[in-house]
């Protein structure tokens, strides 16, 4: 530290208000206590989620500003965010519009000419006196075009005296735009923080320079969680130095490794707040383990009947991960396990095979899927497996109503339904079922965690709950599957059926429709089955359904030998079921789709898919619908029929897809390309929320941060809760 900061931190403690006990834990001291936090402003950083010093001091800037960059008015562009001597010209009252004070500069040196404007909108006779013509000025501040030219609207001023003794600066600032780092000019990256309106990157950086005074003076404040023995031998920073680094980094720090958040001193944080929610992860699935399950240990009989009535043999990978979920079941503790498994892998025997152990135990099953359309395809299979054993599953979907949906929920509320197949109707609150022992949730990126957990609340009796599986074809790298999903185990089905071949994938320009269409027709020709899919026009449900429309009509055109069908989102299930048995049956030779059909729907016959503008879907969703084909014995082809000119990104997806057929390297491509947000779905990724770590950024950190949870937790449990506190302010909720 330098000798100019103490000074800088020693000053400032001294304004801090109400300083009357030493603070023990910053953690636990109120923002309220800082100058300048009054309860207009603790409001607004509440709403923030800030609420603590230590809140304040893991609010990390967004970027930095180099101060040090000056610049000529002449050379100056718009948009720039810079800092400029100038001469003072003029300064005068404009009445316009709005009122406002302009005032205009000029080069100190030699006048080129151009001028640089000053706009306030708010100012006094104070600031007015201080705009002294022949004065010099340094501005700082973010240039815009203007009416008279360019122009900076209340900038940071610090006014330099009349014979422009630079070593000499005024020390006095007008009090709205002042601020800390031109009073302390060995700043030159100044923070700049994510902010909301009302809270000036001024006040900000007071409250966080108040933090750093109180932090400097009484390093123990701020604890530090992470015992010395765990990070050796990384050597990263303290998290008293991260802090003070990240906040107010010297000149000589290197910008791009801050700004890309790979530096030591914000990898340090990232790892702790990392262990942090990986404890907070534990702690939740501790308390929910505790509650306990019945074990569903079943006979076996039931099992062995399936596995004789399939006619294939499970693949090594399945067999693998079915252990694992029979011990689950078989044990007193709820099962919470994610099968993850990439399209066509066959998760829904996996859980066909859980279920029949969980109904040879005397317990009930509830199947549940986030489409009608996935939903039905499950009841098929649930039909074409369980009826033959003596289990006719029940179906409760959203169209169930009244009576119809009466006699559904007494069947479940009084055992005399066994299995369930459903959509989230099966979450609603007037479902009760009378011995839930096993819930299946497909999809399981689709739904909130909220509906997750409220479908584990269903089946709590006597303190119990219903074990738990989570199937998801979105092949989630790991380091995201720790993070978004640390409360589950993981099992993940690594391989394919045998016979399957990779998809060949073409991407063909829509100039070259009619090949497409003589390769579709010979297809056809030969007995194979198609898929024609029509991808979302601008966000439009209404469009996208016309579209497959307008392309059923012209296929029916063009096809006039074929059978073709059409299914979208707009259609009623009543509707689109007969559709698709008719295609499951080899009845219709083309399904026109929306992408509804991109999850669930099994026909192994299907062997080509033409998917209508690729490029406006992401490379996860584009995987997922070319899944649909290649699920047989049949060499399959899907054609990309893109519309020209593609962005990079589009081309850069389209050519992934067409050499790439690992689900998980996909997905991987696909993160980077697009963020965890999106690919979770922003509900997903709520239940991930992180401050600073980032998974996919920080993958490394992410299995470091488990192990050293795992660590911590068994060898230090009283630090546990304070991590979490200083972290997960809302641990209690935080999982749901
Ligand atoms: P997903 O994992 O995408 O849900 P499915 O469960 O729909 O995959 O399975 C895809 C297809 O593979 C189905 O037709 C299913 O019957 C079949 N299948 C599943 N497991 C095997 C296996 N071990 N051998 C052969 N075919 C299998
Ligand atoms: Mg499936």
């Amino acid at each position: 530290m330098s000798a100019s900061n103490d000074v800088a931190a020693a000053g400032a403690i001294a304004i801090v208000k109400k300083n009357a006990s030493p603070p023990t834990d910053l953690t636990l001291m109120p923002v309220e206590q800082l100058r300048g936090a009054g309860p207009r402003v603790s409001e607004r950083l509440d709403r923030l989620g800030i609420r603590s010093v230590a809140d304040l001091l893991l609010h990390l800037p967004l970027r930095y500003q180099d101060r040090t960059r000056f610049c000529a008015i002449n050379q100056l562009q718009a948009g720039q965010e810079v800092s400029v001597h100038a001469r003072i010209l003029t300064a005068d009252i404009h009445q316009g519009r709005r009122r406002a004070l302009l005032v205009a500069l000029a080069d100190p040196e030699r006048d080129t000419g151009a001028r640089l404007w000053l706009r306030f909108f708010h100012f006094g006779q104070p600031l007015m006196r201080r705009f002294e013509p022949g004065a010099g000025v340094s501005v700082f501040g973010e240039v815009r075009p203007g009416p008279k030219g360019l122009e900076m609207i209340h900038p940071e001023l610090e006014f330099l005296a009349a014979d422009e003794t630079e070593d000499q600066p005024s020390a006095e600032l007008d009090h709205e735009s002042a601020s800390t780092a031109l009073e302390a000019p060995a700043l030159a990256l100044t923070p700049v923080y994510p902010t909301t309106e009302g809270l000036s990157q001024a006040l900000w950086r007071s409250l966080i320079d108040q933090s750093l005074a109180l932090l400097h003076e009484q390093p123990e404040c701020l604890p530090a969680l992470l015992p010395e023995s765990l990070l050796h031998p990384r050597e990263l920073p303290t998290l008293t130095e991260a802090l003070r680094l990240l906040h107010r980094p010297s000149p000589d720090t290197a910008t791009d490794e801050l700004l890309e958040r790979r530096h030591p001193a914000f990898q340090r944080l990232a790892l702790e707040e990392l262990i942090a929610q990986q404890l907070a992860l534990r702690v939740f699935r501790e308390q929910l383990r505790e509650s306990g399950a019945s074990p569903l240990p079943g006979t076996g009989q039931l099992v062995a009947a399936l596995r004789a009535l399939i006619g294939f043999e499970l693949t090594q990978a399945q067999a693998r991960v079915l252990d694992e979920i029979a011990a689950d079941l078989a044990a007193p503790r709820p099962m919470l396990r994610l099968l993850q498994g990439d399209v066509g892998s066959g998760k829904t025997i996996v859980a066909a095979m859980a279920a029949a152990q969980a109904l040879e135990s005397n317990a009930q099953v509830a199947l549940m899927a986030p489409t009608e359309l996935l939903a039905e395809q499950h009841l098929r299979s649930f039909r074409r497996w369980f009826v033959p054993l003596g289990f006719e599953p029940l179906w409760l979907a959203g169209r169930h109503k009244g009576a119809e949906r009466n006699a559904i929920l007494n069947a479940l509320a009084s055992d005399a339904a066994p299995l369930v197949v459903g959509t989230h109707a099966l979450f609603q609150d007037d479902v009760h079922f009378a011995r839930l022992g096993l819930v299946i949730i497909d999809e399981q990126h689709r739904f909130g965690v909220h509906q997750r957990l409220r479908l584990r609340e269903k089946g709590q009796r006597d303190g119990r709950l219903p074990h738990q599986l989570i199937m998801t074809a979105t092949p989630i790298p790991r380091s995201l599957a720790m993070t978004a999903y640390a409360d589950l185990d993981l099992s993940v089905i690594d391989e394919l059926p045998p016979g399957r071949q990779p998809v060949q994938t073409i991407a063909v320009p829509d100039a070259r429709r009619g090949e497409v269409m003589a390769r579709l027709r010979a297809a056809c020709d030969s007995g194979r089955q198609a898929y024609w899919v029509c991808t979302l026009v601008e966000e439009s449900d209404a469009l996208q359904c016309q579209a497959a429309e307008d392309a059923a009509a012209e296929l029916a055109r063009e096809l006039p030998a074929q059978r073709i069908g059409l299914v979208h989102g707009r259609m009623k299930p009543a509707e689109r079921e007969p559709v698709m048995s008719a295609f499951a049956a080899g009845e219709l030779d083309v399904l026109v789709a929306t992408t509804v059909i991109e999850v669930g729907v099994d026909v192994p016959n299907a062997s080509l898919m033409i998917i209508e503008n690729p490029e406006r879907l992401g490379l996860a969703q584009l995987h997922q619908l070319r899944g649909r084909v290649g699920r047989g014995l049949i060499e399959s082809v899907c054609l990309l029929l893109y519309h020209p000119p593609l962005t990079s990104q589009a081309f850069e997806r389209l050519k992934l897809l067409r050499e790439e057929h690992s689900g998980f390297k996909i997905a991987d491509a696909d993160l980077r390309l697009r963020g965890a947000g999106e690919v979770l779905g922003t509900r997903q990724s709520g239940h991930a929320r992180l401050r600073l770590a980032d998974p996919l950024r920080d993958r490394e950190l992410v299995s470091r941060a488990r192990e050293l949870a795992a660590l911590l937790h068994r060898q230090h449990p009283e630090l546990v809760p304070r991590l979490i506190d200083r972290w997960v302010p809302q641990s209690p909720d935080f999982a749901s």
